[in-house]
């Protein structure tokens, strides 16, 4: 199958960052030792560069201990990397006020975003509040605000939670709908920065013109710490969590990274036992390497790669594409389309899509993608990108779904 490429499918991008794109890509030793896999599910986890595997390898053979305990030289070397990494989370983050900003370490977004909800939350709200929670989300992003909800309901604390419509048409969450159902009771909202089935760049920016200057913002920035440029500096949000192992990290790590404005302080609560030491150290490694390479042209890339996928996977009848379809046009007003594409094939279940690609040597998700209630009812096969992905995967996953029409 050819097809024709234009700026719309990203081709500048891809031919001006080829050569930076190659010199990363030579970085991750499971991608070059198996060239004939293709690797497409970095929104589940992402893959590991050699320096995040080099710096835990010398952790663990010349510093490992507990932090904030002994006394040692190791102990103390590991509880300054403890303390060095929340500021590096800081600067990732491009923090204006670090002096007034907390960093608390996780095992992951979920853990970050329950953490939120059992230990700050209830402090902000009292009888009759309410909380807006993003239905058509990640459950990660939903659960534990019903949690919230519950547990005050015990109490005789009654909140109301304000479901926030998802809208198609502009790839964006429903912002009339929003601007209706915020009101000045309205404490707290939940949202997403880039969307895991959509894969729409909300537009956080627009959230906070809509609830006003008083309002929490939460935002799970799981898809986009690591994919694209991510600030705290604008737009205005409370918290932002997300997952070390999406962003090239270890499994197990994550952050909550918390402003001290609006509400009370966050101070996570209870007793928090021994941190992920190596999982911390892996976190500082991996956004050094993030930085380096530049999140900006990582999201060029991804953008450019899911473009061309997208414009090709168009083009054939048996799919459909998920989400927000003028976002796929170069120049379309609605928010950008990030590094992720969901599509399913009109004759074909995703499950059974999912073993067909890999016999193909593709590597994608297909299921129903943790999506909370208001989500999509019938599964289907995501694919997401990140730096080490190539154009020609792209091309030759395309060369194989049309074989599937
Ligand atoms: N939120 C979003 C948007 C996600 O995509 C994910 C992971 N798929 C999570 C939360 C949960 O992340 P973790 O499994 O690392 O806790």
């Amino acid at each position: 199958m050819t097809i024709p490429r234009t700026d719309a499918q990203g081709a500048p991008a891809v031919a001006e960052l080829g050569e930076w794109q190659r010199a990363l890509r030579a970085q991750f030793p499971i991608i070059t030792a198996h060239p004939e896999l293709a690797y497409l599910d970095s929104a589940a986890t992402a893959q590991k560069p050699q320096a995040v595997l080099d710096a835990v390898h010398a952790y663990l053979t010349t510093t490992n201990a507990n932090a904030g305990r002994g006394t040692y030289p190791w102990a103390n070397r590991t509880t300054e990397l403890v303390e060095r990494a929340r500021d590096r989370v800081k600067r990732f983050l491009d923090d204006p006020a670090p002096e007034r900003s907390t960093v608390h370490f996780t095992s992951g977004t979920t853990e970050g975003l329950r953490t939120v909800a059992r230990d700050w939350l209830p402090g902000l709200l009292a009888d009759g509040d309410e909380i807006v929670v993003p239905v058509a989300d990640h459950e990660a992003n939903i659960a534990p605000w019903l949690e919230t909800r519950q547990h005050l309901a015990r109490q005789g604390v009654h909140i109301r939670v304000r479901p926030m419509p998802y809208q198609r048409a502009s790839g964006d969450y429903d912002h009339v709908a929003l601007a209706e159902l915020a009101g000045p009771r309205t404490r707290f909202v939940a949202v997403s920065h880039v969307h895991h089935v959509y894969g729409g760049d909300m537009n956080i920016h627009r959230i906070r013109r809509a609830v006003g200057p008083d309002t929490v913002i939460c935002l799970d920035a799981a898809q986009s710490v690591g994919h694209l440029p991510v600030s705290v500096a604008d737009p205005d949000v409370d918290f932002l969590v997300f997952s070390g192992h999406k962003a090239m990290a270890l499994p197990g790590t994550g952050a909550v990274w918390a402003r001290q404005a609006r509400g009370p302080g966050f101070t996570p609560g209870g007793w928090s036992g021994t941190p992920n030491t190596v999982g911390i150290a892996s976190l500082a490694a991996a956004l050094d390497w993030l930085d380096a390479a530049g999140t900006d042209r990582i999201e060029r890339w991804t953008v450019a790669l899911a473009a061309r996928f997208t414009e090709g996977l168009r083009h054939l009848d048996a799919y459909e594409i998920l989400g927000c379809q003028s976002s796929l046009a170069a120049g379309s007003s609605v928010q950008r389309r990030q590094g992720i594409v969901t599509f399913r094939h009109h004759g074909i279940d995703s499950g059974d899509l999912g073993f067909i690609l890999f016999s193909h040597g593709f590597m994608i998700r297909s299921d129903q993608h943790c999506q909370g209630s208001a989500g999509e009812r019938t599964g289907s096969v995501r694919v997401s990108l990140h730096v080490h992905n190539t154009a020609e995967e792209v091309d030759r996953l395309l060369t194989v779904l049309a074989t599937l029409g």
